[in-house]
């Protein structure tokens, strides 16, 4: 055997599981096709429930600690909030995760670069993975390989919903950075069914649109031109990067255990179908998955299902909600927005859900009891407009 657990994928989901597992003394493998540090093409918004997750101080990868954030549409801020200390942390992917795995790597675990897992066979009594320079054994699997597995295709994944965004790096001017400043911009207007991004960097943006609907959006690059067009201090940027990602829209309860394999983060379709974000998710499974693992490996009867069944009682509820909203919003947008602006009370809430201080379950347990009198207000106004029309 090579090794207790092998772990596909060295994204956040595989670097933090291979450290909890190595950590807790087990024997690890970590197996990566890239190179790293490579490039992921994300916007990097840590949010606070992804740094709950994280068992170490970021600050040495931070670049920009975002104070606060503003909704906007089509360019025109709708509302604007700030909050002490900060709303999220920005990182780099590449430098982030290479980071993340350099964490692993102190405690223990075993890294393969340039390894790319093409089969995964399980027997009885261990489970094996073949790689262009071999084959490696061991008594359990981590797919953490991302949107694409190939593990979950090992668990009979065929077709999984996905939602598409699209990622560019600008370099800005010093008057744009400053303009931007420490804020975190979201355009709802932007595109149907969904959104576009600006988030500050130490020396550019990240900026991009997310489509969260399944199939293939018709243009993303035209519709992130679009969506650049109406914030004039990003005319003229350099575009340095242009990559586009599938992103997994979350909500569906999926079996992620076999006997001997398990499958954490967009690789188990962990990310939520309202903003796309997953890099919380996908530490929050790597918690649960290394918790399960180490009881299996510690007690031969202890079983994998209870990872299915962890994940189902807690990220699972959170993402069925959050696939709620993503239905309820992206409808109708237009509708949203104005509910938004008219009503303090839901801005607070919907900040809070933005920036993970809320969940989004605790969201849906109180907008349907304050919603009715919300739409009431909004229909008053608009009538009070008319009158005076
Ligand atoms: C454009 C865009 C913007 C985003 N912005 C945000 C954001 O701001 N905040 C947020 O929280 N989320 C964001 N997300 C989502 C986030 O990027 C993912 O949810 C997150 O990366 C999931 O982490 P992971 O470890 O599960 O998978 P990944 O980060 O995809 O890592 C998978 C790893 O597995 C490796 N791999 C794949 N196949 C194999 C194989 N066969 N063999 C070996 N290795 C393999 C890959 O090279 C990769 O390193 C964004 C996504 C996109 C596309």
């Amino acid at each position: 055997m090579d090794a207790d657990v092998i772990v596909v994928g060295a994204g956040p989901a595989g670097a933090l599981c291979a450290y909890l597992l190595a950590r807790a003394g087990a024997t690890v493998l970590i197996l990566e096709k890239a190179l790293l540090p490579r490039y992921k093409p994300c916007g990097g918004g840590l949010t606070l429930r992804a740094l709950r997750f994280l068992p170490f101080d970021p600050s040495p990868i931070v670049e920009v600690r975002a104070i606060g954030g503003q909704l906007a549409w089509e360019g025109r801020p709708l509302l604007q909030c700030r909050r002490e200390p900060y709303v999220a942390l920005m990182v780099m992917r590449d430098r982030f995760d290479a980071w993340l795995v350099e964490q692993a790597q102190k405690v223990g675990a075993r890294l393969f670069t340039g390894a790319l897992a093409l089969r995964v066979e399980e027997s009885k009594n261990f489970v094996q993975v073949e790689t262009p320079s071999g084959i490696l054994r061991a008594a359990y699997l981590v797919g953490a390989d991302g949107v694409n597995s190939v593990v979950a295709r090992h668990l009979g994944w065929r077709r999984r919903p996905t939602g598409v965004a699209l990622e560019a790096e600008l370099r800005v001017s010093a008057r744009g950075l400053e303009q931007q400043g420490a804020y975190l911009t979201f355009d709802f207007g932007a595109l149907p069914y969904g959104y576009g991004w600006i988030f500050p960097k130490t020396s550019h943006l990240s900026v991009g649109v997310f489509y969260a609907q399944e199939g293939r959006a018709s243009d993303l690059k035209a519709l992130l031109g679009h969506f650049l067009s109406h914030y004039p201090h990003v005319a003229g940027a350099t575009i340095e990067r242009v990559q586009g990602h599938r992103i997994p829209l979350g909500g569906e309860p999926q079996t992620l255990h076999t006997r001997r394999i398990l499958l954490v983060g967009d690789a188990a379709n962990l990310a939520d179908a309202f903003l796309g974000e997953g890099i919380s998710y996908a530490l929050w499974s790597a918690h649960l998955a290394a918790s399960v693992l180490f009881d299996c490996l510690a007690n031969g009867q202890a079983s994998l299902a209870m990872y299915t069944h962890a994940v189902q009682k807690t990220i699972g509820r959170e993402l069925r909600h959050a696939a709620r909203l993503a239905r309820w919003v992206y409808a109708h947008p237009k509708h949203a927005a104005a509910l938004l602006v008219g009503s303090a009370w839901l801005q607070t809430l919907w900040i809070d859900t933005l920036t993970a201080r809320r969940s989004f379950t605790a969201l849906l347990r109180v907008l349907p009891l304050y919603l009715p009198a919300i739409l009431a207000q909004n229909l008053t106004r608009r009538q009070h407009r008319g009158t005076m029309g």
